[in-house]
């Protein structure tokens, strides 16, 4: 018996390794479990890539650029479909492209993410909101022929007093986003800035750049308060991206339009913040704006039963 106890050894030992590296290897059925208890959307409407982070030289970003050595640059973020503010973040909010009137007139045909962190987290409507400068964006919080109650779909705070009562300044919404943010504590909140689209849609270059110059401060303002606020620091996933770009130089008006399929109006950015995520990498892939939708669906187990986008593999990983 002596001659078989080397032989048995070994495949003893064979077969505790083989366990070991089993329990080391990730196993795709078990889901990662991500420290990011909270995720706020930043979106800048409408600049085009060419005179934000395609300038190698930052100079209209620097408090953009500076943020995003804190995180991943994705430099090949696409609106693919309707290159407008309604559809670029409804393409955001619900991981769909859809074929919105561009006046807040029509609700997308499916549900955002907000609602799914209600749904999800049980949560009061209060924890989740959609902040803009835009009063239209308000049509955003539910979906055509949805009929929630109001308790299932995120609070608003859009343009000056809500759908049909115009545009307001971003710093109003940087204000109401900070106040928003200390007093009912949010777990999901989207905040979109109007420039630099509302003054490139005058025509005037200094204008359209100077729109750029300020989203980057109020954006700056926002990311530096979940920086210092506890309940957000070091928990919190951070999208910092566009609607939209605008027209290159040679199609129609260039800068002072968009709408189309050109690279200009196709071409935005992404900048992710969090715990959970890399810091100091550019991600140079080709994604699509509901990508960044479906990301948040996988880390917080949303699950968004139509959303069509792929999660980003460099944030969840
Ligand atoms: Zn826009
Ligand atoms: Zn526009
Ligand atoms: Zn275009």
């Amino acid at each position: 018996m002596l001659f078989y106890r080397p032989i048995a050894a070994i495949a003893f030992g064979i077969l505790i390794l083989s366990v070991l590296s089993m329990a080391c290897k990730k196993d795709a059925s078990i889901p990662k479990i991500f420290k990011a208890q909270n995720a706020i959307v930043i979106i800048i409407d409408g600049p085009r890539y060419s005179e934000t982070f395609g300038d190698t030289t930052h100079q209209n970003i620097p408090e953009l650029y500076s943020i995003s050595q804190q995180g991943v640059l994705f430099t090949n973020m696409y609106n693919k479909g309707v290159t407008n503010t309604m559809n670029g973040i409804a393409a955001i909010t619900t991981g769909n492209y859809g074929a919105l009137a561009n006046n807040g007139t029509t609700s997308p045909n499916y549900n955002n993410y907000l609602y799914y962190f209600i749904k999800q987290y049980q949560l009061s409507n209060f924890q989740t909101w959609i902040i803009s400068s835009k009063d239209k964006v308000d049509a955003l919080k539910t979906c055509a022929n949805c009929n929630h109650a109001s308790n299932e779909i995120p609070q608003t705070n859009c343009g000056n007093i809500g759908l049909n009562t115009g545009y307001r300044n971003d710093s109003i919404t940087t204000t109401m986003a900070l106040y928003t943010l200390h007093t009912y504590r949010p777990k999901a909140m989207l905040i979109h800035f109007r420039e630099p689209d509302y003054s490139a849609h005058t025509g005037v270059w200094n204008d359209y750049i100077n729109g750029i110059k300020s989203t980057s401060k109020y954006t700056e303002t926002l990311w530096n308060y979940l920086q210092t606020d506890s309940f957000y620091k070091n928990n919190t996933a951070v999208f910092i991206t566009n609607d939209h770009g605008r027209h290159l130089d040679s199609i129609a008006d260039g800068f002072a339009s968009h709408g189309d399929n050109c690279e200009g109006c196709r071409h935005t950015s992404l900048v992710a913040l969090g715990p959970d995520f890399p810091k100091g990498k550019i991600d140079a892939s080709n994604y699509s704006q509901i990508d960044i939708t479906s990301t948040i669906n996988y880390m917080f187990r949303l699950n968004m039963v139509n959303e069509s986008g792929k999660a980003i593999i460099s944030l969840i990983d």
